[in-house]
């Protein structure tokens, strides 16, 4: 059955190969996208591309008018968008901190907030938040970033708790290093001592991340929820 799935960040990187997933899967798929346009083979696919900065209220109510108008209620919300703004904590400015906290945490509460009108209505949904490894494990220049992944473990357990009886699930995706532009940043240097801590020994292909997401999402997942799913290579085992 084709549902209204909403990926947050879908014009590229990890939320683009979320959303292709879905879309392969005949799904009714909606991207947000902040800046630049959405790439053409996305739309040409039949994908809704809205533009809307996560950190924007208005702009989320307004996204979400929008998708609700062309697909109906979000069935499924794939709550993706996130920064780095990586510093070390003695050159961390306030703004470096509460930017991440603002985008990566507070906007996911407000897209995830503004879901839940039409789930608990239907009484049904599936949301899934993308956390990090470096959420549980740390890391070094990371301080705002592990924060704001950390805390969407605490929302995502405290929302399963608060409306599991309503049949919404809420589950966290912690990926590793993924080939992104987001860790397109990183030296080679970094990159070769990243990957001889990861017992795979290489990054993950934002494909392999997509197709955890589906699987929370799809029926085969009915009794899952609260649950935090790494999927790093193995490098954040134990924690
Ligand atoms: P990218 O930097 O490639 O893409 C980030 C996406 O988030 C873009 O679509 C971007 O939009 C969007 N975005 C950022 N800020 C906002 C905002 N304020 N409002 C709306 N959209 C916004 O990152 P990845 O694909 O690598 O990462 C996706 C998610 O996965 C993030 O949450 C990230 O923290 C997480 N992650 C990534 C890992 C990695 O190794 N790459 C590892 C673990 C987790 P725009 O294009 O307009 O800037």
């Amino acid at each position: 059955m084709s549902r209204s799935v909403l990926v947050t960040g879908g014009n590229r990187g990890i939320g683009l190969a979320i959303a292709r997933a879905f879309a392969d899967a005949g799904d009714k798929v909606a991207i947000t996208y902040r800046s630049g346009e959405p790439p053409q083979a996305l739309t040409d696919a039949g994908v809704l591309a809205v533009k809307c900065d996560i950190t924007d209220a208005e702009q989320v109510e307004q996204a979400y008018k929008e998708i609700e108008d062309k697909h109906g209620n979000v069935e499924v919300l794939v709550a993706n968008a996130g920064i780095t703004k990586d510093q070390l904590l003695m050159r961390m400015t306030e703004e470096d901190f509460t930017s991440v906290l603002d985008t990566n945490l507070t906007g996911t509460f407000r897209v995830v907030k503004r879901a839940n009108r039409g789930m608990l209505r239907a009484r049904k949904g599936r949301v899934v938040l993308i956390s990090s490894v470096v959420g549980l494990y740390g890391g070094p220049g990371q301080a705002n970033y592990a924060a704001s992944k950390a805390g969407l473990v605490g929302f995502a357990r405290s929302l399963a708790r608060e409306l599991g009886s309503r049949n919404l699930t809420f589950n966290v995706v912690a990926p590793g290093f993924v080939d992104t532009d987001m860790t397109k940043v990183l030296t080679d240097e970094q990159r070769a001592g990243i990957v001889a801590q990861v017992p795979l020994g290489r990054y993950a292909q934002p494909e392999e991340i997509a197709a955890t997401v589906k699987f929370l999402a799809s029926d085969d997942a009915s009794y899952i929820t609260g649950a935090v799913i790494p999927v790093d290579g193995g490098l954040g085992m134990g924690h």
